[in-house]
């Protein structure tokens, strides 16, 4: 039986890739390569193609004995989202929602799902459990809560199981050093710091220093994208085990102020990365801090790199090898 990743081109579902071989698993990738890098797939059997195309998914459920889909394919910048909320329903919505209906007609039963914090919205405390209030203050928090409660509903008529799982903030490079963050352009805070120092950029614009926090800046919650990768598979271990659904939060537990990754930047390194104060950007919650506490007790999940310098040194070390990320 195999497990088909979609998105496993993109920078979590390819790390989630190499876990999964590693785990022994027989892995197939689907990925449009819209955002995605053919190289960042180490494994044999890859379909490139939208989860749109229902005669694609048919294609790929027939010639494949799927046991479980692992659900990565969407959009995820929050700022765009707001600029532009029907790209969101589109691509997330709607793509999901087509998945759902392949797997329901081919019989495929079990899911992982990436979910996001921003589903929660403004915290109403901290550190954030799964059962908070959940008030997304953007369309990608929005899309992915409606993928959540479209998974229960098809759990309830269609017996598909899911975990979903709301991530936190991934950073971080696989070990290996061959497969790393390469968006095009980059939005994410790590990976434009990281540019400073590689001297691609002049300085960090910072989104804000007037919020509640003791230095002003946003405060989040930054976990290793190899420790979400071996979350998704030990989730995968809880619906083979189980065959029950759950949400599970995956986060460090620990926050960072964007000054204070940038003070643990300049440690990493040695490079000045000179800032500027910039506007905030819409859609962006002071401080988001995961309890993850339910998926260290139900998962055993047990993060490996939870360091903001082990993080940023994987970051550095494939930032540095690829200063073009995969494109040369
Ligand atoms: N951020 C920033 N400057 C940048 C990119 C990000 O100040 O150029 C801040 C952003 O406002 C947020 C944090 O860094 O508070 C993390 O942003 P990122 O886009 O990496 O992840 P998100 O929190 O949106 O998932």
């Amino acid at each position: 039986m195999s497990i088909l990743v979609t998105g496993g081109a993109g920078y979590i579902g390819s790390h989630t890739v190499v876990e999964f071989l590693a785990k022994g698993e027989e892995v197939i990738v689907l990925d449009n390569l819209q955002k995605g890098h053919r190289e960042a797939v180490m494994t044999g059997k890859f379909y490139e193609g939208d989860i749109r195309d229902q005669q694609l998914l048919d294609r790929v459920f027939s010639e494949n004995k799927v046991e479980a889909v692992i659900h990565f394919a969407a959009d995820s910048l929050v700022g765009e989202s707001v600029q532009d909320p029907l790209k969101y329903y589109d691509n997330n919505v709607i793509t999901a929602q087509n998945l759902l209906a392949g797997m329901v007609k081919h019989g495929v039963k079990r899911i992982v799902f990436s979910s996001t914090a921003a589903a929660y919205g403004e915290p109403e405390s901290i550190p954030i459990c799964e059962t908070d209030r959940k008030e997304p203050t953007n369309p990608y928090g929005e899309t992915k809560l409606a993928i959540e409660k479209m998974l229960k509903w098809c759990d309830q008529a269609y017996g598909v199981k899911f975990v979903a799982l709301r991530y936190f903030n991934a950073a971080g490079a696989h070990p290996n050093g061959h497969i790393g963050e390469d968006h095009q352009p980059e939005s994410h805070l790590i990976p434009i710091i990281l540019q400073v120092a590689l001297g691609q950029r002049e300085q960090l614009a910072v989104f804000g220093d007037d919020y509640p926090t003791a230095d002003g800046t946003c405060i989040r919650d930054y976990i290793h994208v190899s420790d979400l990768a071996n979350a998704h598979w030990l989730a995968l271990q809880k619906l083979r085990r189980t065959d029950m659904s759950a949400i599970y939060n995956l986060g460090n537990g620990e926050g960072f102020s964007v000054k204070q990754v940038v003070e643990k930047a300049r440690e990493v390194t040695g490079h000045p990365i000179p800032l500027k104060i910039a506007q905030r950007r819409a859609g962006d919650p002071a401080v988001l801090i995961a309890s993850s506490k339910k998926a260290q007790q139900d998962l055993e999940w047990k993060p490996q790199f939870n360091s903001l310098e082990q993080i940023l040194q994987t970051a550095w070390n494939w930032h540095k090898n690829h200063p073009q990320g995969y494109g040369k």
